[in-house]
């Protein structure tokens, strides 16, 4: 079995990840047994549009290609951090001299092109400082005026045009005009499940590939590595390994679906299946417009209910003689001990005849 399911930075509030790297599958593997590593190596990403409500299912990244050309900053002046929250200025009103490019300032080297952690402390410091521009706080500028004024707007467009266009349609500022405010967030999740250099887990015959598993990064990730370790994984490792794992499985007996545990999940699983179709006959039902459409849902409705109804006495059923099953082993187990610890017979024999002072009669 092989596991490519992704990172889990949902466990996390809001982050930049589709909603379901949620860590359900890896967790499941943990539970079964499968070592985790490095839960806590977690990718802030620097360019993210920042929290614009309270209703954000998730976050929104702007590329990392942005920092080319884009330079970060915030006020020099408290007056005018405060003069922007509340909208009597605009960046664009901000003088060179009072702008404070603090990447710029603090890696002279790097400037805006540090690494991602990096560029995520530092702007969550100047946040922290005060010097936050959005309205609640936090949120930096990255510019792309003097980018503009040495290129063009034409080379701008054609490097950045679907990003430029994506960030106005989701905050209504026009980035050719006006800074793109930006805010660190949660992206990528570097630990995951543990694997061997087979991509093989803890559990034989288990493998975990891509995101999900914690290999190659370290505890902080390069841009477009990420891509790079799923192709590594998929094209040039897995199919190698995998194979002299299944190699040795070629005689493998038939697995047995014969079982207490097959009939348990089977009966859970119906369970799920009747509830969740019931659940969702009764919201239909809910919506139905005609009273002949009401008779039709309810009886359905009571269908589903009456067969989740089933499926939870056959669950306890199948639990019943599982337990049994066990009693029964058990018994047995004890009854083997038994013999296993008992004396052997002829001393046995030999002892009871001593006792009743009479010789064996048989040797
Ligand atoms: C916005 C964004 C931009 C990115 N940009 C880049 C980039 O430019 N370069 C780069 O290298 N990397 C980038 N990354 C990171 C990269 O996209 C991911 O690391 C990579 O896609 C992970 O691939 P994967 O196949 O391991 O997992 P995913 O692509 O996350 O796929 C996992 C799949 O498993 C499914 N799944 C999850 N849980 C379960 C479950 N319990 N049962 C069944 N299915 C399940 C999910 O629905 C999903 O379809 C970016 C990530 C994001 C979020």
């Amino acid at each position: 079995m092989v596991i490519a399911s992704g990172g889990y930075g949902n466990v996390f509030f809001l982050s930049t990840n589709a909603m379901n790297s949620n860590g359900s599958a890896a967790f499941q593997c943990y539970r079964k047994g499968a070592y985790f590593a490095n839960p806590c190596f977690t990718q802030i990403h620097p360019t993210c549009i920042p929290v614009h409500g309270d209703q954000q299912s998730k976050l929104t990244l702007m590329s990392e290609s942005l920092r080319n050309d884009g330079r970060i900053w915030v006020p020099k002046k408290m007056e005018d951090v405060k003069a922007i929250r509340n909208g009597a200025k605009k960046a664009s009103d901000i003088e060179e001299k009072d702008r404070d490019y603090y990447l710029e300032r603090r890696y002279p080297a790097f400037g805006n092109l540090v690494p991602r952690d990096v560029a995520s402390r530092a702007a969550k410091e100047r946040c922290d400082a005060g010097f936050g521009v959005n309205e609640t706080g936090p949120a930096v500028f990255l510019d792309f005026k003097t980018a503009i004024e040495r290129l063009g707007v034409d080379v701008i467009r054609a490097r950045y045009g679907n990003l430029f266009q994506m960030y106005e349609k989701i905050t209504d500022v026009d980035p050719y005009k006006e800074p793109m405010m930006i805010y660190p967030a949660v992206h990528y999740t570097m630990g995951g499940i543990w694997v061997d250099y087979n991509l093989q887990t803890t559990i034989p015959g288990l493998y975990a590939i891509g995101e999900a598993n914690f290999s190659d990064h370290g505890a902080n990730r390069l841009g477009a590595s990420a891509l790079m370790q799923g192709l590594a994984d998929g094209y040039f490792v897995l199919p190698y390994t995998i194979g002299d794992y299944l190699s040795k499985k070629i005689q493998a007996p038939k697995v047995a679906t014969d079982t207490a545990a097959f009939d348990e999940e089977t009966a859970r699983l119906e369970i799920q299946c009747a509830e969740a179709a019931a659940k969702a006959q009764e919201i239909v039902s809910r919506n139905a417009r005609t009273a002949h459409d009401q008779a039709v849902f309810k009886r359905e409705y009571e269908a589903l209910v009456a067969s989740a109804d089933a499926a939870k006495a056959k669950l306890e059923a199948v639990r019943q003689e599982r337990s049994d099953r066990i009693a029964r082993k058990e018994k047995l187990r004890r009854f083997l001990a038994l013999i296993e610890n008992a004396e052997p017979l002829a001393a046995f024999d030999a002892k009871m005849w001593q006792t009743a002072g009479i010789e064996a009669p048989f040797g």
